[in-house]
């Protein structure tokens, strides 16, 4: 029996643990999924080999952390240096990217998007700014803190800061910031985030299994949304091809994990 996890902080409202048992129990692989509360993301490598795990995801705040703590890192989290899930391969740590891909699979019923306003600077908003700036798509990125921006800079993305904030129009608004997880705070002060919301199409937010106050917000102006729930099932379903190691079909391991959503 193989035993997978997934990290964070806070953990217990993750729904990766019911998303991938209920793939496993259906399709009689011999595996299990747990939750582990990691308080401190440079303990990730000795809990992840100590618990005898087969794999794992990583989720908030650790990612960043986690991509440190691979002894390799393969595709998409080598570009962006964001780890969300972890393979043991003979001993080793392999760290690999399924945010992104899962993120665009997500907003492919928004249609053709030209120009995105992220906001947030953390490992989530690394990940779907490079993959949309793959893609040929005009990136903003808006966070709290100046010092996180570098990054996004360096990639040729436009950036600002609360103070630097300016209007300009956008296709498609996404929160990751983990404002609305387990608060009831807006990703930055209300006029920013009104002005933003008058100025886009559509609006994602990365929170899933909620209305943030910011989809709340969107919802109020009769603007179309998607919380994270999407988004989530194509990083699981992606990310439970790697647990598998291919032993399982994709087609199958989606039927199974969009089951889980309806329990
Ligand atoms: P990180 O910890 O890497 O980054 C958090 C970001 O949020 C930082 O930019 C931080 O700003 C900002 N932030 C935190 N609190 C506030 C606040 N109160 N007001 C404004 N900004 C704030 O997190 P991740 O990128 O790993 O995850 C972000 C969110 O995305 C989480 O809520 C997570 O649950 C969700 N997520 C969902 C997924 C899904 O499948 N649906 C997949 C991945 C993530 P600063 O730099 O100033 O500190």
């Amino acid at each position: 029996m193989k035993l997978f996890a997934i990290f964070g902080d806070p953990v217990s409202h993750s729904r990766s643990p019911l998303m991938h048992n209920c793939v496993f129990k259906n399709l009689n692989y011999k595996a299990c999924y747990t939750r582990v509360h990691l308080l401190d993301g440079s303990k990730l490598k000795e809990t992840f080999f100590s618990l005898g795990l087969s794999g794992a995801n990583v989720t908030v705040p650790h990612k960043e952390e986690a991509y440190k703590a691979c002894d390799e890192v393969r595709g998409f989290a080598k570009t962006v240096g964001v780890v969300n899930t972890l393979i043991n391969e003979n001993g080793k740590l392999i760290g690999y990217n399924t945010d992104a891909d899962g993120f665009m699979y997500a907003i492919e019923e928004f249609g053709k998007v030209e120009n995105v306003l992220i906001l947030g600077a953390g490992g989530t908003a690394k990940a779907l700014a490079s993959r949309f700036m793959q893609d040929g798509i005009k990136v903003s990125v808006l966070n709290r803190s100046e010092g996180r921006l570098s990054y996004f800079k360096e990639i040729g993305c436009e950036t600002s800061n609360w103070d630097s904030y300016s209007t300009k129009k956008y296709d498609l608004v996404v929160n990751t910031t983990s404002a609305g997880l387990k608060d009831e705070e807006l990703p930055a002060p209300k006029e920013i985030i009104e002005d933003a919301l008058a100025n886009t199409s559509f609006v994602a937010d990365a929170i899933y299994g909620k209305l943030t106050p910011f989809l709340r917000l969107a919802q109020e102006k009769n603007i179309t949304f998607k919380d994270g729930a999407d988004m989530l099932l194509g990083q699981g379903v992606l990310a439970n091809e790697l647990f598998v190691n291919k032993e399982l079909k994709l087609e199958d391991i989606k039927i199974h994990m969009k089951k889980s959503f309806e329990l």
